[in-house]
């Protein structure tokens, strides 16, 4: 390929409304351009790039066995009533109507889709196991698309579901998927680590997410100093704090706190730390409102409020008025003492004692507050994040470390969610109807693109791991409209390399040194060839590895096998 038939859009100026250094790039190498938010079109160069990622993800999908189809992208809403998804999966769904008034969604997964398509093409026991895959784009109507492909609302997912008889052969298939991500990461050289995670709105009992460690990843992860540890923070238990809260020695007082919002404006007036205030939230629940109590500087874990009994999923927050009508008194002055509406209180609430708290009254606050004293202890759950430096809940020794990550995979055991409210049963060894045990495991395919230029990029561009690059290696002629040598030395290095199965770009643009490097660099092509007169005098070219920096000069005779060992091919 040649950059004057290729379009090679590069830029220079970082654009403005990119935050994460990936969607830069991705951005000035000319690989995506957006059309609306968390909506891009991929250009040539990044196109190349994700069919790469692709590639590799379906050989070793089709090496573990899974086959692949192809499900619509368009859904029937009825498919959704019947597992119930309709009104639990909220705003994300992109819901719409054709010109029968009918209604659909695009599909943002497709256990729907698939447990319908299987219950009809699975009859015996015989059949199974099966895990069938697609790779698709989804449609997520994100509440806040951002980082490029990292967060966008169309996206380009793997997406495979396993059928079994029995749980034994739905974790059998959970096994071989874990081990196959592990490959497919590990190929597509990224770096992950497989943590627990909750199975979300998605469903199931156990389900690990692939992330790859990056400070501008979305998710924090917590890990043990002490054993193996590892899982979303939204997934991890707390520890301790169900003990019998301490007696107080402070008496009830009545605060003025004029004009404060949250919860910190509170403490910094009254010269207390956060932890000895409790911040009441107000949630919509299925009878009603909800409070839901948390230490001044712990934080909700929305998936764990979902769980509780009286709260509605998803979470949403109560209204002004409703809050107003409840409390007398705005979202600021919310306080559970005197508070009609049914409590649920973090067990970290209930080990306070001489705690601060919204007076339900404008511009009031309480201090001296102790249970048992000045109010009915309340129900205890867990309801936050865990932060750092917490016990570890699994082998109780260790403190929990925070770090982020970047989901690139996620797989589930979904057991009988979608077969049971679907009916996808099939008959078993003794000729009963037993219900199909399901698995489904799901990989970012455009997100794992970010995710790598994320994990390996430098000052002048992007380095991309040999499996994803654009192209293997690329010719920088100097001077190649000047000299009739070095335009024919180049013509034949393109034929033999090509021939020789590399996949090569040659920069034929009529540019000045300079800014053909910075662009094969800004690209990440990891190797380069510089062919000039003066090196041809020596009868060599120049080669640049562009990961380690280094440079050689390689004899024309000896390019072809010097460079299959360098590329790898
Ligand atoms: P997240 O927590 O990041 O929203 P999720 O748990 O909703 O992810 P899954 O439903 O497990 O995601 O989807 C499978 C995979 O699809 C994820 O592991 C992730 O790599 C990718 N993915 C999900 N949402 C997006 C998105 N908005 N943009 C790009 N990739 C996404
Ligand atoms: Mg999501």
């Amino acid at each position: 390929m040649r950059t004057s038939q290729f379009l090679l859009a590069t830029v220079k100026e970082t654009p403005s409304d990119a935050e994460i250094i990936s969607h830069q790039l991705m951005i000035r190498a000319g690989m995506i351009r957006k059309l609306a938010a968390g909506i891009y079109s991929w250009l040539p160069l990044g196109l190349r790039v994700l069919r790469k990622a692709e590639s590799v993800v379906r050989e070793e999908m089709d090496r573990s066995g899974a086959q692949e189809v192809l499900m619509p992208s368009i859904q029937p809403a009825e498919l959704w009533q019947e597992s119930g998804r309709w009104e639990d999966y909220g705003p994300e769904l992109l819901r719409f109507t054709d010109r029968h008034e009918r209604e659909f969604c695009y599909g943002p997964t497709h256990e729907e889709v698939i447990t319908t398509l299987m219950r009809n093409e699975i009859q015996s026991y015989r059949q199974l196991p099966a895990n069938f895959y697609q790779i698709q784009w989804k449609f997520r109507d994100e509440i806040r698309p951002r980082f490029g492909v990292m967060r966008g609302r169309e996206f380009l997912m793997k997406d495979a579901y396993s059928f079994d008889i029995d749980p034994e052969g739905m974790q059998k298939i959970y096994q071989v998927m874990h081990q196959t991500y592990h490959r497919i990461f590990t190929r597509l050289g990224l770096e992950t680590r497989a943590v627990t995670a909750d199975s979300g709105t998605i469903g199931g009992s156990h389900s690990h997410e692939f992330h790859v460690l990056a400070d501008s990843g979305e998710d924090p992860i917590a890990l043990c100093s002490n054993c193996d540890y590892t899982a979303n923070v939204e997934a991890v238990p707390t520890v301790g704090g169900e003990g019998a809260p301490p007696e107080g020695e402070n008496p009830l007082t009545k605060v003025h706190t004029p004009g404060v919002k949250t919860i910190d404006d509170v403490c910094g007036q009254l010269k207390l730390p956060a932890g000895s205030a409790i911040k009441t939230l107000v949630v919509n629940g299925i009878d009603g409102p909800v409070a839901l109590l948390l230490r001044g500087d712990h934080d909700l874990n929305t998936i764990k409020a979902e769980k509780m009994e009286l709260v509605s999923a998803p979470l949403t927050f109560a209204d002004l008025k409703t809050i107003h009508s409840i409390a007398g008194a705005g979202a600021g002055s919310v306080g559970p003492l005197g508070l009609s509406i049914p409590i649920i209180a973090d067990h970290a609430v209930l080990s306070l004692a001489d705690f601060v708290c919204g007076a339900n009254e404008e511009a009031f606050h309480l201090t001296g507050v102790n249970w048992g004293r000045d109010l009915p202890q309340p129900k205890g759950a867990d309801l936050r994040n865990v932060i750092e430096g917490e016990l570890c809940p699994e082998c109780r020794e260790g403190k929990l470390q925070i770090r982020r990550g970047i989901e690139v995979g996620h797989i589930f055991q979904l057991g009988t969610k979608y077969s049971e409210s679907m009916e996808a049963t099939c008959l078993n060894d003794e000729g009963k109807i037993t219900t199909l045990w399901m698995g489904c495991y799901g990989i970012g395919v455009s997100r794992i693109v970010a995710a790598a230029i994320e994990q390996s990029h430098d000052e002048n561009g992007i380095i991309w791991p040999a499996p994803l690059a654009p192209f293997d290696l690329s010719i920088v002629p100097i001077g190649i409209n000047k000299s009739k040598k070095v335009a024919q030395v180049v013509s034949r290095l393109e034929k033999e390399l090509t021939a020789a199965g590399f996949d090569l770009l040659v920069d034929d643009r009529n540019e000045r040194p300079g800014v053909m490097f910075a662009d094969m660099d800004l690209i990440g092509i990891p190797h380069r060839l510089v062919v000039g007169e003066r090196s041809l005098e020596r009868g060599c070219v120049e080669y640049r590895n562009r990961r380690t920096g280094e440079s050689e000069d390689i004899p024309t005779g000896e390019l072809i096998s010097e460079l299959k060992i360098k590329v790898g091919h």
